[in-house]
């Protein structure tokens, strides 16, 4: 992380970036933890200057495009952060990820981006700015799944946001954040969405005898199954509230074809949109390279490996280069904000079919391998080339963060606690530093651990004694006994050696931070929608 100590020690936190600006808060050599100026947002390291610089490239971006920029999120599923060439995979573990890579050497790599722990509470927090405990989605929604209350009612969504100041918005691919009227992603915000409610295995699971004999097999079983009702197909809907199914999943195949006929409609909606003059906004989010992992003809043996997901990464990270390409030859590159990264870390259960982490643990966990992603900022004119940075990045920071570069942070919500941060400065100057002090885990309901710094300190623990791979299928939930378990992940990435209340001042620090974030419940106490 680009911090010295003393700064750091130094720093005023509890400020709000937005309002930070002024000359008396550029000292960073005072400190004084109970300066607040609002009680609803996740507080922020101030960085006037560089706020400034990143204010005024947009000013300069604008002046020059007479538009806002366009978003693009390229968000993959369950990929590690092992995966990617440019985080230490692709050809040394055989699937060669050349765009991810050439991405990320033009533009922003960013070492410690974090998600949730699994599909739905990654996805809802990213497009409420929320934790998923504070908005009710805090584990995925599963076939079978009645939910008590629509958590969408009263939440607020970053494409609503953004149609409001006049963007196109679109949602291409996997939702996987409730699939019931009111819950879908052309209900609660988003112009058009073409694609999935469900993860790839739960749509191929009803086809596939070799995996699941006893259910394909058993009709009785798979009768039972099919009772519970979730929509398998490839579905296009409108905001108007028409909702069609635009091809049905009829077996393995159409999900092997998928994510090629999601990359063409994505290609369409871009060569379309970019003759609007009004700016998009789009989540490409891939079904791969989810377990069950069924790589398309085209790129059946396309990796080194040959096996099913490393095929499926290949062709991943094809897809990327073919989106780049089409903002290119529409000219909107320039124009455009992309944003790679993965929504959880590897599901170790399905091993072979999954991805790598260097990091202790999987998805499902809060250990460094479930939240841990790779997190590639690029913006050709706009975030200079060759960079890399340790600095947090919460995944829920692209809500403010687009917020931020539409011009339209004036409207974040100010009735409930917004859980992200405004990176735009971070990721448009150069060398740029972090905002964020903070990194939250929970797990369901239960608080698990915070991200500080170099450090991680855990009240809870998912422990998995006895089968290394199942992170999520023999896992519990463990509390920490008198001394949390605290780790300093530059010496000890792998989050196997405590240093504990013996060797670490910062103990301190941290409980008082958990504190206040515990404190944030009394003022806004959490949703509960019967998950
Ligand atoms: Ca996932």
């Amino acid at each position: 992380m680009r911090h010295d100590r003393l700064r750091m020690v130094g720093r005023i936190i509890g400020l709000s970036a937005g309002l930070a600006g002024s000359a008396a808060m550029a000292d960073m050599t005072s400190f004084d933890r109970t300066v607040t100026l609002n009680d609803h947002q996740q507080p922020a390291i101030p960085r006037p200057d560089q706020d400034a610089t990143a204010a005024a490239e947009l000013a300069a971006f604008e002046a020059r495009t007479d538009q806002k920029p366009n978003i693009v999120i390229l968000l993959i599923d369950d990929m590690g952060w092992g995966d990617p060439g440019s985080y230490g995979g692709g050809e040394a573990i055989g699937a060669a990820t050349p765009n991810m890579d050439r991405l990320a050497a033009e533009g922003l790599r960013l070492t410690s981006t974090y998600a949730q722990q699994t599909c739905t509470p990654t996805r809802s927090a990213m497009l409420t700015g929320r934790l998923p405990i504070r908005t009710g989605l805090t584990r995925p929604i599963l076939v079978g799944d009645r939910i008590t209350a629509n958590p969408w009612a009263d939440e607020t969504s970053l494409p609503a946001i953004l149609g409001e100041v006049g963007y196109n918005t679109l949602l291409v691919g996997k939702w996987h954040i409730g699939e019931i009227e009111g819950m879908r992603p052309h209900e609660v915000g988003f112009d058009e969405f073409y694609g999935f409610y469900g993860a790839q295995k739960e749509i191929t699971q009803e086809f596939d005898a070799n995996r699941y004999p006893d259910l394909v097999l058993d009709p009785y079983m798979l009768g039972a199954y099919e009772e519970l009702g979730n929509d398998i197909n490839l579905i296009h809907g409108f905001s108007d509230g028409r909702t069609e199914v635009a091809i049905p999943t009829l077996g393995i195949e159409d999900m092997a074809e998928a994510d090629l006929r999601l990359r063409d409609f994505t290609l369409q909606k871009i060569a379309e949109l970019s003759q609007d003059d009004a700016p998009f906004f789009i989540e490409h989010a891939f079904m791969k390279v989810h377990t069950d992992n069924y790589p398309s003809a085209e790129f059946t043996g396309a990796s080194a490996s040959g096996f099913p997901y490393k095929d499926s990464l290949v062709e991943v990270d094809s897809i990327i280069g073919d989106i780049v390409d089409a903002l290119d030859k529409a000219g909107e590159l320039e124009n455009t904000f992309i944003f790679v990264t993965s929504d959880n870390g590897p599901q170790m259960d399905m091993w072979p079919d999954s991805g790598f982490t260097p990091f202790h643990g999987a998805k499902g966990t809060t250990w460094e391998g479930g939240v841990r992603v790779p997190g590639i900022a690029y913006w050709p004119g706009m975030i200079a080339p060759g960079q890399v940075s340790d600095g947090l990045f919460d995944l829920m920071d692209l809500f403010n963060t687009s917020l931020s570069l539409a011009g339209a942070l004036d409207k974040l919500p100010q009735d409930r606690f917004m859980d992200g941060v405004d990176q735009t400065s971070f990721l448009l100057a150069d060398n740029g530093e972090s905002l964020r002090e903070h990194v939250y885990f929970w797990m369901n309901t239960t608080f698990m651990a915070l991200r500080m710094h170099e450090y991680k300190i855990h009240q809870h623990v998912v422990m998995n004694e006895g089968s290394p791979f199942l992170w999520i299928d023999m896992a519990t939930v463990q509390d920490v006994g008198t001394a949390p378990w605290l780790f300093n992940l530059y010496i000890n990435p792998k989050e196997d050696y405590t240093v504990g209340h013996r060797m670490s001042p910062w103990l301190a620090t941290m409980g008082a931070e958990m504190r206040e974030h515990g404190a944030t419940f009394a003022r806004f106490p959490p949703k509960n929608i019967g998950l």
